[in-house]
C-alpha cells in the first residue's frame, strides 16, 4: 500500500481517527457483544454478508483500530491481533496449511517458534523442513516439497540476530509457489518494512518493541494483500474454494486483496480463539504511539554498548549486526539502514559458567524472559528460553551455549555501560 503519511505519524495518529465529539484517546470497548434492532440485521452478519461486530471473539473496533495502525505501519492492506505472538505464527501457518502440508522455515528462530513448527504442528500433520538462511537459493529450494505451502523466517532472529536476505527469500517462495511470511517482531516497521522487499505476510510478536513497556502479551498478523492465492488455487484450495461452514463463501471472490486476513478472523478466530483483549489492545496502542522514539533510541544504545564490549578483553566474542566487522552488517545495511533494533549478544572468556556468574552480578539490568521493552534486561538462551532444545538443535537454532542475549534499553547509555563493566569486574 502507498503511505500517505509519514510512519512517525502514523505511529502517533493511525488507526482511531475520533470524529467531531468523540475522545481523542482510542476508547476500550470492554463488551463481549453488539446490540441490533432485528434478528435480520444480525444474520446478516453471520453470513458475512454485511460488515459489523457481533461478538469480541471474532472483531473488536478497540482490537481493529490497532491493527489497523500496525497494518498501515507496515504498509499492509488488512492486520489482525491475536493473544500472543505465538498465537499469530500459528494462525499465519494454519491459514493455509492443513494435515499432509509441509512448510520451510528458517532454522535460527525464537525457540518457542521453533518447538511450534516442529513438535506441535507436526503432531497435527503439517511437516516443517528447518534451512540455512545463508544458504544458497538452489540449496534451499531443495526443500520445497509440492505439497509445501509457506516459506518462514525472522528478520533479525531471536536470539542469534540473523540478518534476512528478504529480496533472496522472497525470490525462494515465489519462484516454488508459496507466499514469504516473516515475523519482524525485532526490527519492527520502523525499521525494516519486509512488503518494500517482497514479503506477503508479516506477524508480529506485539509483546515486544511494539508495546515496548513489557505490559501485555500480544501478536499480530499482517497481509500485505499482494499474493495471489488464485494463480495456485488448488494449493490454497482454503482460500480459493467454497468453505461451507459460511454456506459456500469463497474468500478470494468475496474479500479480494483481504482475503487472507478475512479468513484468518471469521474461521480461525471462531473456531480457534486467541483474541487480544481490549484492555492489552488499548496498551498496545499507547506503546505504538512512541514506537518510532524508542527504537531510535534502543539502537544508538545498543550499537554504544556494543562498541564498549567489542572492545574489552574479557568479551570472548560480540553479535551485533551494527559493528562493520559483523557478517550481516551488509544486509542490516541495505534492509534497516537506521538500526536492527535493541538486542546484542554476546560471550565471555572462560564460557558458560562466566556467562552466568556475569549476569547474576548485573544491577540496572535484570535477568528476565522478555525482551525488547524499555528497561535494559538480559537472559542466557541456553538456560532459558531455549532450554527444551538439544545441544544439536541449538546449534541449528543459531545459539551457542555460553551466548548472553543482552536487550539493551532506552535508559541512559553511559548508565547501562557502567553496569556491565562493575558486572565484568566483579
Ligand atoms: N516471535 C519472536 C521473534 C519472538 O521473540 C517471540 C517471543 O519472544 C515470539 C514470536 C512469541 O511471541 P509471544 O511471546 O508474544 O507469544
Amino acid at each position: 500500500m502507498k503511505r500517505t503519511r509519514s510512519i512517525e505519524t502514523a505511529c502517533v495518529q493511525a488507526g482511531w481517527t475520533p470524529k467531531k465529539g468523540e475522545p481523542r484517546v482510542l476508547p476500550i470497548y470492554q463488551s463481549t457483544t453488539f446490540k441490533y434492532d432485528t434478528s435480520d440485521q444480525m444474520g446478516k452478519l453471520f453470513d458475512l454478508e454485511e460488515e459489523g461486530y457481533f461478538y469480541t471473539r471474532l472483531q473488536n473496533p478497540t482490537n481493529d483500530m490497532v491493527a489497523a495502525k500496525i497494518a498501515e505501519l507496515e504498509g499492509g492492506v488488512a492486520a489482525m491481533l491475536t493473544s500472543s505472538g505465538q498465537a499469530a505464527n500459528y494462525y499465519a501457518i494454519f491459514n493455509i496449511c492443513e494435515a499432509g502440508d509441509h512448510i520451510v522455515s528458517s532454522a535460527p528462530i525464537y525457540g518457542g517458534t521453533f518447538n511450534l513448527f516442529g513438535v506441535t504442528m507436526k503432531k497435527q500433520g503439517i511437516d516443517v523442513t528447518f534451512i540455512d538462511p545463508d544458504a544458497s537459493e538452489e540449496e534451499i529450494s531443495k526443500a520445497f516439497r509440492p505439497n509445501t505451502k509457506a516459506l518462514f523466517a525472522e528478520t533479525v532472529s531471536n536470539p542469534s540476530l540473523v540478518v534476512l536476505d528478504i529480496e533472496k527469500f522472497a525470490r525462494i517462495a515465489h519462484s516454488n509457489g508459496v507466499p514469504l511470511i516473516v515475523d519482524n517482531t525485532f526490527a519492527t516497521p520502523i525499521n525494516c518494512r519486509p512488503f518494500e522487499w517482497g514479503a506477503d505476510i508479516v506477524v508480529h510478536s506485539t509483546t515486544k518493541y511494539m508495546d515496548g513497556h513489557a505490559m501485555a502479551v500480544g501478536g499480530c498478523i499482517v497481509d500485505s494483500g499482494n499474493f495471489d492465492w488464485d494463480k495456485y488455487g488448488d494449493k490454497f484450495h482454503g482460500l480459493t474454494t467454497p468453505d461451507e461452514s459460511y454456506h459456500g463463501i469463497i474468500y478470494t471472490k468475496k474479500f479480494g486483496k483481504a482475503a487472507y486476513i478475512t479468513k484468518a478472523t471469521v474461521q480461525l478466530m471462531r473456531d480457534l480463539g486467541s483474541i487480544q483483549s481490549p484492555q492489552n489492545a488499548f496498551l498496545l496502542n499507547v506503546g505504538l504511539e512512541t514506537l518510532h522514539l524508542r527504537m531510535q533510541r534502543h539502537c544508538e544504545n545498543a550499537q554504544k554498548v556494543a562498541e564498549y564490549l567489542n572492545s574489552n578483553d574479557k568479551v570472548a566474542w560480540v553479535n551485533y549486526s551494527g559493528l562493520p566487522d559483523n557478517k550481516y552488517h551488509e544486509l542490516a545495511m541495505k534492509y534497516m539502514p537506521n538500526g536492527t533494533c535493541g538486542v546484542i549478544s554476546f560471550g565471555l572468556k572462560g564460557g558458560r559458567d562466566v556467562s552466568i556468574r556475569f549476569m547474576d552480578n548485573l544491577k540496572l539490568a535484570a535477568i528476565v524472559t522478555h525482551v525488547a521493552d524499555a528497561r535494559t534486561s538480559v537472559l542466557h538462551p541456553a538456560s532459558h528460553t531455549h532450554r527444551q532444545l538439544s545441544d544439536e538443535q541449538l546449534i541449528e537454532a543459531g545459539v551457542q551455549p555460553d551466548l548472553i542475549r543482552l536487550s539493551v534499553g532506552i535508559e541512559n547509555v553511559d548508565d547501562i555501560i557502567a553496569d556491565i563493566e562493575q558486572a565484568l569486574n566483579a
